[in-house]
């Protein structure tokens, strides 16, 4: 798998396994862990979860997949903004690792921007990563001036910025995509096949048949093709999984980007960021 770099020098896989909507009913959870853990044997050892995720649920199927592999997986979590004081964060996170089963996170990030100032959170992030819980942290849903605050405040730390991207929301492209290239940080593209919703779109329906893959996979491939974007698509089932992970293989030609860019042009102006 293809790795990307995070300003502190760690590697991180460009393709990896969302958990949203996991961990809510407890009859899925077995089939949930199975998809996951299929996934990690496919290669997608990036796991992206948050403790919001069924308030802890994602995280306790997480545990499962990742226990007697943790070496293997880059694993991240997400702290809700209400917990994000300094003592709030630090026990936040200490819930997260109990419910994870392991001692730290290579990522942690504030899920979005909340009331509590910037700075009390990255006092936080900086204490765990001191104590060895975290390796790295980052944010979330965050615009341009957010990320311009939090760059004031911690000019080499910030890891990455996870926010909503794909072929029907291209808004970043504007502004967030190319502030973090200039300042080598990663982003994180969620809901990269936008929930499902833009699978029925009739370009990329037509463009995807006329590659012989899936819409999903032409979805994923955009995200990969883009410069410093990580992509994490969630499913709980194995063949859409391994139909994902497939994507890793596509290499778009300069006819299909056009293609695709006339089916989904980003936006004219810039615009406010965009979050689920
Ligand atoms: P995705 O764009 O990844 O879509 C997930 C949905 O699409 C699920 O319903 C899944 O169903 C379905 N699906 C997955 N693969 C396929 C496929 N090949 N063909 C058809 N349907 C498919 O949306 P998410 O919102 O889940 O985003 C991915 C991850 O990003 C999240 O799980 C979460 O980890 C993270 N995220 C972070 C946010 C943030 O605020 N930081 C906000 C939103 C997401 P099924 O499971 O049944 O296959």
């Amino acid at each position: 798998m293809r790795t990307i770099q995070l300003p502190s020098g760690a590697a991180i896989p460009v393709l990896g396994q969302g958990t949203w909507r996991m961990g809510e009913t407890p009859k899925q959870r077995s089939s949930e862990t199975d998809a996951l853990k299929f996934g990690v044997e496919l290669g997608m050892t990036l796991i992206d979860t948050a403790e919001m995720y069924g308030e802890g649920g994602a995280e306790e199927i997480v545990a499962d997949v990742i226990a007697g592999q943790r070496s293997r997986i880059f694993l991240v979590s997400k702290v809700y903004p209400h917990n994000a004081t300094r003592q709030g964060t630090i026990q936040a996170c200490e819930r997260s690792l109990k419910r994870l089963k392991t001692d730290y996170l290579d990522l942690y990030l504030l899920h979005w921007r909340g009331s509590v100032p910037l700075a009390e959170t990255f006092e936080a992030f900086l204490e765990l990563q001191q104590a060895g819980k975290i390796r790295d942290f980052g944010v979330s849903n965050f615009d341009q001036d957010d990320l311009e605050e939090a760059h004031r405040l911690d000019r080499h730390l910030t890891a990455t910025d996870q926010v909503l991207y794909n072929l029907s929301r291209r808004g970043i492209e504007w502004n967030v995509l190319p502030w973090c290239r200039q300042h080598q940080i990663p982003v994180m593209a969620y809901s990269p096949i936008e929930q499902g919703r833009i699978l029925k779109n009739r370009a990329l329906v037509t463009i995807s048949s006329q590659l012989k893959v899936t819409p999903a996979q032409v979805a994923i491939a955009w995200l990969l093709h883009q410069e410093n974007v990580i992509v994490i698509p969630k499913s709980s089932r194995r063949d859409r999984i391994q139909e994902n992970y497939a994507a890793l293989e596509i290499s778009l030609t300069e006819t299909d980007l056009s293609a695709l860019d006339k089916a989904f042009p980003r936006p004219r102006q810039p615009q406010p960021l965009q979050m689920l």
